[in-house]
């Protein structure tokens, strides 16, 4: 019998427990498998999109920081005072920062590939990647997947992109609330839920009935929701 390792971000499944459960308050305690060499499917996908993310996120980050560089400035002449202060001129946007740290962040882990990677990747073409560092790692994420610091890489990049997403939402975070269409509410019966889209990248969703104020919180409704799947599936 072959055993898979729990996944070593030490991520658990939602409403699932091991025998040793301490109950209660336990929203899940069985560790996911690490089905993706030491990440978990789930893991091993966060990384991959969050990669994948960077460079939309940083053409974000970039527009954020010329708009507010534009809405700051004033014409020089005008200011008598500040004209030619060179700290004065070197206050960049606090967008700007954090798209350089995020790219410093992604250049180091690439750095990382580069140098522990078995092919030999310190060709004469050691630098592939002065355009794209991302098209360039993303090739190698299932070897990454594989490293005992894969861990470490998913952790940090997704704490960096949710910060970024959370505090200069993209146009994609920014969803709307919307009606649920053909469900009834389970306390009153009516057809009348709304959606509420997570407030940041990567939070809970929450679905309110508008009729009887009933709200749901997200595990709730995944519940309710593979409940009515279920008994669909029963009168079909
Ligand atoms: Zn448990
Ligand atoms: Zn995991
Ligand atoms: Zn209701």
């Amino acid at each position: 019998m072959t055993t898979t390792n729990p996944c070593a971000s030490g991520c658990r499944i939602r409403d699932e427990h091991k025998t040793d459960c301490p109950g209660d308050e336990c929203r899940g305690c069985l560790p996911r498998p690490a089905n993706r060499g030491t990440l978990c499917d789930t893991c091993y996908l966060h990384l991959t999109t969050d990669l994948g993310d960077v460079p939309a996120l940083m053409e974000h980050l970039g527009e954020v920081a010329r708009l507010a560089m534009v809405a700051s400035a004033k014409p020089l002449t005008t200011d008598p005072v500040h004209r030619g202060d060179a700290a004065a001129q070197t206050v960049l946007p606090a967008a700007y920062l954090a798209a350089d740290e995020l790219w410093s962040l992604v250049v180091s882990w690439a750095q990382v590939v580069l140098e522990e990677h078995p092919a030999n990747l310190r060709g004469p073409n050691a630098r592939p990647w002065h355009g794209d560092v991302v098209a360039w790692m993303l090739p190698h994420v299932e070897w990454i997947a594989r490293q005992e610091w894969a861990k470490e890489m998913k952790r940090e990049l997704a704490r960096d992109v949710r910060t970024l997403r959370a505090r200069w939402p993209m146009p994609e975070d920014r969803e709307n609330d919307r009606p649920v269409p053909d469900v009834r509410c389970p306390r009153c019966d009516v057809v009348a839920l709304r959606y509420f889209p997570p407030a940041h990248y990567r939070q809970p969703f929450a679905v309110a009935c508008t009729e009887c104020g009933r709200l749901f919180s997200e595990d709730e409704w995944e519940r309710l929701v593979s409940l009515l799947a279920r008994t669909e599936r029963k009168s079909a």
